[in-house]
């Protein structure tokens, strides 16, 4: 994972690889990418909504562990959420 990815996106703008083959079924493919950086509460909400929507959500939020992707909602986390978990797992 490069930061590339990172400042793009959750799955929108970064190209579908062999590595995410399940973003193609991604919720947020067709959704600004704005709306997973969040700088409210509401808007946290409103990607957090989107995720629990979302047929790939569990394999969004695997890779966000495994990658440690730092910012953005992945996977219907947030950023606080995941390094919680991180730490659970490690
Ligand atoms: S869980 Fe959320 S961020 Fe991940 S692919 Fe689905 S809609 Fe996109």
């Amino acid at each position: 994972m490069n930061d590339l990815y990172e400042t793009l996106d959750p799955v929108l703008a970064a190209p579908i690889t062999d590595e995410r083959p399940w973003a193609a079924f991604a919720a947020c493919r067709e959704r600004d990418p704005d709306l997973f950086f969040p700088v409210t509460a509401d808007g946290e909400r409103e990607a957090i909504r989107i995720c629990r929507g979302c047929p790939v959500q569990l394999d969004c939020l695997e890779f966000a562990l495994e990658t440690k992707v730092r910012f953005g909602i992945w996977g219907g986390a947030t950023e606080k959420e995941r390094r919680t978990l991180q730490r659970h797992i490690a």
